[in-house]
């Protein structure tokens, strides 16, 4: 079971508070995106949930565990960010092990799974190629098969396609929809991107300013939404 649910989480950074009291639950194998503009807090949400952040006050739960305080390797969260860093002295291959040989994981548990990445995201032909030799599109897959090799439960995404052209997202998204069928994972997503929202989520969450302006489908954000803030996010009429 790997829910996620959020209740009164706060964050300040010294006297300024940036996160101000956010309620969410996440079910199981649900894809939630966040949304909202630059600035209001989604990032730093997210690095709370991996551990990356200190959570200043209120309550995380995966499934029935309080994760506060639990070691970012123990949450069985795998993150994917914008930048995504590759090492650029190893092959693809390399690249999506090493996290895995670093905990100390067998080599054959490690082609096994790294093998099962490569099948998922069409990378099999590209396991002895250096970052360098690869497009933006492929070096992203890669990024996003570091994530998958580590079996998480939950899978963080912070804005993951916002580096490449249009074209590319488009195809990106297409990917990412055909990863969360096959993986059966939950997924956290963050985009500037209002289609890949409303393509991607089972929920949308709307933030701004370090609140939930509001959560829901796509289709009742869409239909009903609260205000003008998430009719202009969401790209309804209202
Ligand atoms: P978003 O991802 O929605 O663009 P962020 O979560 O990155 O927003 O940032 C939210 C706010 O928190 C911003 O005002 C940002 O400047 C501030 N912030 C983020 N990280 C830090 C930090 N380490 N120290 C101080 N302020 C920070
Ligand atoms: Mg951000």
């Amino acid at each position: 079971m790997s829910g996620l649910k959020l209740r009164n989480v706060k964050k300040s950074f010294g006297s300024v508070n940036v996160i101000k009291g956010v309620d969410l639950d996440i079910e199981d194998k649900q894809f939630v995106v966040f949304v909202g503009p630059s600035g209001c807090g989604k990032s730093t949400l997210l690095r709370m949930i991996a551990g990356l952040e200190q959570i200043s006050s209120g309550d995380l739960f995966i499934g029935d565990k309080r994760m506060n305080d639990v070691d970012p390797a123990n949450r069985g969260i795998a993150m994917v960010f914008q930048s995504y860093a590759l090492y650029p002295h190893m092959t693809v291959r390399e690249n999506m092990g090493f996290a895995l040989k670093f905990a100390g994981a067998s080599k054959e548990e490690i082609a096994q799974r790294v093998g099962e990445a490569a099948r998922i995201l069409e990378l099999g032909a590209l396991l002895d190629r250096f970052p360098k030799q690869l497009s933006g599109g492929q070096r992203q897959r890669v990024a996003i098969g570091r994530a998958i090799v580590r079996h998480p439960d939950v899978f963080l995404f912070d804005e993951p396609l916002s580096n490449l052209d249009a074209e590319l997202r488009v195809h990106m998204r297409i990917e990412i929809a055909r990863l969360h069928k096959e993986l059966q994972t939950t997924i956290i997503y963050v985009t500037h991107d209002q289609v890949e929202a409303m393509t991607l989520a089972d929920k949308i969450v709307v933030l701004r300013d370090g609140i939930i302006e509001q959560a829901g489908s796509p289709l009742e954000l869409y239909d009903n939404p609260d205000n003008l803030f998430v009719a202009g996010f969401i790209g309804s009429p209202k």
